[in-house]
């Protein structure tokens, strides 16, 4: 009988738009973990290059053509996101739209760091709207893609983390990897079971020091919060977001965070963005046209809100939030 010590954890940290990307495999030998990393690497490289919204790369290309009115062609892997996106924006009655690049630039979040200066005059502010950006001004054939409306200014960053983390599923899967999880800034998805210890998520409390509570991921489940806590400048005792609400062409307001299960990064990444835009009453409709269940929603007033389907995903933390959800 030939005795095998277990197959360490490998782990490694990328660096892709703006944000720490970590992998860390489960089951494999470390030379099979190694050249899977690898792989990830070269493909998160190339994301990076071209699925950037403020650095010189093939989006900033194509947001040129486009202003310019001219037909652009791009990679595959850029030309499915944007279907993708075009997709989830309309399935979110534009509340999640990536073609709102150019107001998310206005307020100052096409930076590393938080906006400097003063917020846009409402004269800018109306200018905007009036542009009307709409991922639908798109057409998208095959490779070429161009816009019908000079105002489109694609900034992929409220589904990129997410559909970056579905990419890397693939790459992993494919490298015979079964067992991994992904951990990108308020995105989090999971290859397997950890062996039969599924990995547990906690979500934090905007609020206080603390968390509201634990989910254990699924295999291919993937959980994205976002929201006014990690990006965001104050003025004036206001904050403001890094999310647009395309109806106002301001950030939006009175959404501290929301939290998105489901079993696909992009859906999860996009319909978090989505579901902080959206009002009280909307927000369940929205959900439901984008294919979301399992979501919880904190308000600024201090109210916590969760699906019964993310409810009965929560486990508590000790220490964690003691309001009743
Ligand atoms: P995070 O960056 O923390 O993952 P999100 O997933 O919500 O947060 O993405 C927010 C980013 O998406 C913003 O920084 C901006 O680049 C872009 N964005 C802002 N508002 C919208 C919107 N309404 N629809 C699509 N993209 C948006
Ligand atoms: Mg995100
Ligand atoms: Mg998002």
């Amino acid at each position: 009988r030939v005795l095998t010590a277990p197959a360490p954890d490998v782990s490694e940290t990328f660096y892709v738009f703006g944000t720490l990307l970590e992998v860390e495999t489960h089951g494999v030998p470390e030379a099979q973990a190694r050249d899977a990393m690898a792989v990830l690497g070269a493909h998160f490289r190339q994301m990076h290059r071209d699925w950037h919204a403020w650095a010189p790369g093939e989006l900033e290309s194509l947001n040129a053509a486009m202003a310019a009115g001219q037909s652009f062609e791009v990679d595959p892997g850029l030309a499915k996101l944007l279907q993708q996106g075009r997709d989830l924006a309309c399935r979110s009655e534009g509340l999640f739209d990536p073609a709102v690049g150019g107001m998310v630039e206005a307020w100052g979040f096409h930076a590393d760091t938080p906006p400097e200066g003063d917020p846009p005059s409402d004269a800018v502010v109306a200018k905007l709207l009036a542009g009307a950006p709409k991922m639908t001004d798109l057409t998208i054939t095959g490779t070429t893609v161009r816009s019908s409306n000079p105002a489109v200014q694609l900034d992929l960053g409220a589904y990129a983390k997410g559909a970056a983390l579905d990419l890397a599923e693939a790459d992993l899967t494919a490298a015979g990897i079964r067992d991994a999880v992904l951990n990108a800034g308020g995105g989090v998805q999971v290859l397997g079971d950890h062996g039969s210890r599924p990995w547990r998520v906690a979500i934090r409390d905007p609020f206080e020091w603390g968390v509201v509570g634990a989910v254990s991921l699924r295999p291919g489940e993937a959980l994205h919060t976002s929201g006014n806590y990690e990006r965001y400048f104050d003025r004036g005792g206001i904050r403001f977001s890094h999310i647009i609400d395309p109806r106002t062409a301001r950030p939006m307001r009175g959404v501290v965070s929301v939290s998105v299960l489901s079993d696909n990064g992009a859906l999860s990444d996009a319909a978090a963005t989505a579901l902080c835009v959206a009002g009280e009453e909307d927000w369940p409709r929205i959900a439901a046209q984008m294919g979301v269940r399992a979501v919880l929603r904190i308000t600024d007033d201090g109210s916590i809100f969760a699906t019964p389907e993310m409810r009965a995903r929560l486990e508590a933390v000790e220490g964690g939030f003691p309001a009743p959800i």
